[in-house]
């Protein structure tokens, strides 16, 4: 028979259940978990192998056949074989002349080529339909069957035919496809596997900056300090209360900076008097890694709550208090009971309290299962009323623990402020602003630009037209 007319006749839609055979070429690890997972699917799989020899580790049921016999027996041939072997196929074009090719390879950098692997087979095979698929699926989840975090499988292909056959396969091994358009997307999908945690880079170099500096303030200023003029040695300090004062002020300034490009964007808006306008690279991307921002900020606030849990049965702590009541019984006098310190040290434990809930609450809202059964009003109400007033009662936690120190002297060790009293800047900055811009006079003309006015309509023509997105 005509090799077209058989290739036309595969591709023709399926309308009995039988499921049409899939040809895999290579029988390396990824090519039989995939052909094991279609098997159990209930696809009929053939192998195109260079020796068309069966083992043991081949799938049952699957056939092992010579490149060209396996690529005769279906319309659909998944290319299970890195790209520096791809030259391989070019000897194949005849009969691959027609057939939908999965391009599922992965490269070892981040671009490494100047076009995507996808697009040099299409290249290689101009009579193929080549569609993108799989690469972000690995070997393993596929044969043990733990794909619950992997369920995804992004498609690209030009053909929009092949594309949806391929996508049937996807669901029909039940994973979820998603297309992501052209080939042209292939060069992002063959990407996606080699990014390391993108959005977390800059919270988590952030956070470590921001440490290491307070680990070192913190350092001079209570174990330093106190060796350099009164001999006392406080090095253990290093094991829990250093940190316990770096991870609230960590948790204080992270949090601040996830609100900070949104009062930032709506000054810069204002000031434009447009909204369609790009925000500079850096306020994008800052604002795009707010999410990541404001769980590392959590995950400070939650160490300081287990450092804090840990006062009583310290060591330090207990000889203190007994010292301080033994200095009592020998003095024969007893404290009375300061009901202003009461109020401060009830308020600031409510407050912590009260500002961690919020906290644990926002952090819970971010999940993309619970955002996802949300809309958009009431995660704009967690994330942004919720999210101030967690603000709000941290800045608050940390003022009311500050109490009358603030201005106390002797709070000034070589004229460096307590550690905390530094970390207070950026929240109340963004508070006061956040305060202003809630004025009529300013939050009108605001609104309105989001809405779409513009104050000098010019920018309305130009290109680059950019929705809003300092929303939250
Ligand atoms: P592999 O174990 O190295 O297997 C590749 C297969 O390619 C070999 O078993 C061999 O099959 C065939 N082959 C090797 N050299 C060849 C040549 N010169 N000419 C023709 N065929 C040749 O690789 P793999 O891990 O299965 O990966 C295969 C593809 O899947 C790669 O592009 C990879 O990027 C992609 N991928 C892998 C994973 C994973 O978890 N492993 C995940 C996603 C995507 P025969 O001996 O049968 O000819």
């Amino acid at each position: 028979m005509d090799k077209n007319s058989s290739n036309i006749m595969a591709l023709a839609p399926n309308t009995s259940n039988k499921r049409e055979t899939v040809c895999i070429f290579g029988t390396g690890d990824f090519g039989r978990a995939l052909g094991h997972k279609m098997i159990q699917s209930g696809y009929p799989v053939v192998f195109g192998s260079r020796s068309a020899q069966t083992s043991s580790l081949i799938p049952k049921g699957a056939e092992v056949l010579s490149h060209t016999e396996a690529a005769q027996k279906a319309a659909i041939i998944i290319i299970a074989i890195q790209r520096q072997h791809y030259n391989f196929l070019i000897p194949l074009t005849e009969i691959l002349h027609g057939k939908v090719l999965v391009d599922v390879s992965n490269n070892l950098k981040i671009n490494e080529h100047p076009e995507s692997n996808a697009e040099y087979l299409a290249q290689l095979v101009p009579g193929a339909k080549v569609v993108k698929a799989f690469n972000t699926v690995s070997a393993w989840a596929l044969q043990s069957g733990t794909l619950d975090a992997s369920r995804q499988v992004f498609v690209c292909g030009d053909d929009m035919e092949a594309k949806q056959m391929v996508m049937n396969i996807v669901r029909a091994l039940g994973l979820t496809p998603l297309d992501q358009g052209s080939l042209l997307a292939a060069q992002e999908i063959e990407n996606y596997p080699l990014r390391l945690f993108p959005m977390w880079k800059f919270p988590i170099l952030l956070s470590f900056g921001l440490a290491s500096f307070f680990f070192f303030y913190c350092l001079i200023r209570n174990v330093i300090y106190p060796y350099v003029y009164e001999n006392k040695d406080f090095s253990f300090f290093i094991a829990i209360s250093i940190p316990n004062r770096i991870c609230p002020i960590l948790a204080l300034i992270l949090l601040a900076l996830v609100y900070l490009p949104g009062v930032l964007a709506a000054i810069i808006q204002l000031y434009r008097g447009t909204k369609y306008r790009r925000f500079p690279d850096w306020l994008d991307k800052w604002m795009l890694c707010r999410k990541q921002l404001g769980l590392v900020a959590l995950a400070f606030a939650s160490l300081h709550v287990l450092y804090t849990l840990v006062i009583p049965i310290r060591y330090f702590v207990r000889w203190r208090m007994s010292s301080q009541i033994i200095s009592q019984v020998l003095n024969n006098k007893t404290e009375p009971l300061d009901t202003t310190n009461a109020w401060l040290s009830d308020s600031y434990v409510a407050l912590g309290i009260l500002g961690f809930f919020l906290f644990v609450l926002l952090g819970i809202t971010s999940l993309p299962s619970v955002s996802n059964n949300v809309n958009w009003r009431e995660f704009r109400f967690v994330q942004s009323k919720l999210g101030y007033l967690t603000l709000i009662l941290c800045t608050a936690h940390t003022l009311v623990y500050g109490g009358k120190r603030f201005l106390s002297p002797s709070s000034y060790r070589w004229y460096l402020p307590n550690a905390y009293m530094l970390s207070l800047i950026i929240p109340c900055m963004v508070l006061v602003v956040k305060f202003v811009l809630i004025f009529p006079c300013l939050d009108k003309p605001l609104t309105r630009i989001r809405q779409g006015w513009e104050r000098n309509p010019q920018y309305s023509e130009q290109s680059h037209y950019i929705i809003n997105k300092s929303a939250v």
